[in-house]
């Protein structure tokens, strides 16, 4: 996601990086820049005017820092308005001082909001809550099984009205489903709308009936990021519809520009609060302006990537292999095998790269790794025996061979991977005083 804007906008910085002051001109130069990089990347124009406008008055401005050269300043001018952009402050969930806490999806047919429900639901029953998803979309044929099949993946209650009964009334099972709610002690109801292909009135009524039934503690627009400048109108037309107090992004995997980010908490005054990313349940989270500005802008994210790390590893773990990491000796082709399956269960491995700094550039060669290489080199690792995992340097050409013809691989590749493993150890040694991490671009590291 923003690929596009991405690499334009680091093309730009890196044009200023040579110069020691910046005129006017330059200014101007760069606005025109940023505005071209705004525009192909879907934004909406009085959203492009608003953000060129913002920084150009703050780049002639004197606020800028003497710590800082004229590209860095840009980088920083540019940052500090993509998060205001994208919301400012990350906007937090309300849970109702009484529970349950009522929270209604609308949004157009496809948009994801089934799919939606179901990884909330799972994010929330993860943080400790007893979620409930509601089946209120009778229109659609299969949209009341779709839901139970996510309930049923998310291990969460779903409440639906039984089938056969013809098509309910959805008002009335929104109703039915707070006390039902009440009486199983479910602090979250997730109630589920009907969407239709395009706007229309009987859509936006029955939504609104809703709403004035069950008085929602938010209702929350979800909209594909994918229909890009569609995404402004549908999102204002849902505003004077039904409502709303958050928006979630959702099919962010599959947009490359990203405009509809940019432009809906400007033209809404609604803050994104959720992003999703994917099919599977895992792939959403909640929105942070701050870091997705950052990783617009190639800085990488490394508070997500903490988090996550933090989500799949249990600390135990990640002590015992942080001293062995540190030291250096104590590392083993078991600590290694070990290592690589925790990072795969992170997620693929080029989404986990992606989120360090600087990586916008290598996006040509993040896009190559395939993580069956990994699986590749697991095998390898297995068809070693204990004595040699323990102690790769007795692994001579004889070992070599049989090794490669155990796992399936040549020769070659075993013996790169014993080279890699020595590398990556020498390397722990060297690194043990700490990580380093890159700094900002223009920081000249
Ligand atoms: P609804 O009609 O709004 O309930 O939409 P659905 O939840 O049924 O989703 C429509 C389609 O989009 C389904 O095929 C989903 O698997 C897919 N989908 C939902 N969210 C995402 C996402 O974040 N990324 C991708 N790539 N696909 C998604």
């Amino acid at each position: 996601m923003f690929e596009t804007l991405s690499d334009r906008l680091t093309s730009v910085f890196s044009s200023l990086r040579a110069k020691g002051r910046l005129s006017d001109a330059d200014i101007d130069a760069t606005c025109r820049e940023i505005r071209i990089a705004l525009l192909e990347a879907d934004v909406a124009l009085p959203v492009v005017r608003a953000f060129v406008a913002h920084v150009k008055e703050r780049a002639r401005g004197s606020e800028v820092s003497q710590a800082l050269n004229p590209a860095q300043q840009v980088v920083k001018i540019v940052n500090d308005e993509l998060i205001e952009i994208l919301g400012g402050e990350t906007r937090r969930l309300r849970l109702a001082k009484t529970p349950p806490t009522i929270i209604m999806l609308a949004g157009l047919q496809g948009a994801g909001k089934t799919t939606l429900a179901g990884k909330l639901a799972r994010w929330l029953r993860e943080q400790g809550h007893a979620p409930m998803l509601v089946a209120a979309d009778l229109q659609r044929p299969n949209a009341v099984q779709q839901l139970a099949v996510v309930g049923e993946r998310a291990e969460v209650a779903v409440f639906a009205p039984e089938p056969g009964n013809g098509v309910g009334d959805p008002i009335d099972v929104a109703r039915r489903s707070i006390d039902h709610a009440k009486r199983q002690q479910h602090d979250v109801v997730i109630i589920d709308t009907a969407g239709r292909l395009g706007i229309d009135q009987e859509l936006m009524r029955q939504a609104a009936d809703i709403r004035d039934a069950v008085r929602p503690d938010e209702i929350l627009f979800v909209v594909d990021a994918m229909i890009g400048q569609d995404a402004v109108t549908t999102a204002q037309a849902f505003m004077e519809g039904v409502g709303f107090d958050g928006v979630v992004l959702t099919k962010l995997d599959g947009d490359a520009r990203g405009g509809a980010a940019l432009s809906v908490r400007h033209i809404t005054g609604k803050p994104i609060m959720f992003a999703s990313t994917g099919e599977k349940l895992g792939d959403f989270d909640a929105f942070h302006p701050d870091r997705m500005a950052s990783r617009i802008l190639d800085m990488g994210d490394v508070l997500t990537l903490i988090e996550q790390a933090q989500k799949t590893f249990d600390e135990e773990q990640a002590k015992k292999m942080a001293g062995k990491l540190t030291s250096g000796d104590g590392f083993t082709l078991d600590d290694f095998l070990e290592q690589m399956a925790m990072v795969q269960k992170m997620g693929p491995i080029k989404n986990l790269l992606g989120m360090m700094p600087g990586m916008g550039q290598m996006r040509d060669q993040l896009n190559q790794i395939d993580d069956r290489d990994l699986d590749r080199i697991a095998a390898i690792i297995r068809s070693m025996t204990p004595g040699e995992r323990a102690e790769p340097k007795i692994i001579n050409g004889s070992r070599r061979a049989r090794i490669a013809r155990g796992s399936g691989v040549s020769v070659t590749e075993v013996s790169s991977l014993v080279t890699r493993f020595f590398d990556a150890q020498k390397m722990m040694k060297r690194m043990a005083g700490g990580l380093g991490i890159p700094g900002m671009p223009g920081s000249g590291g």
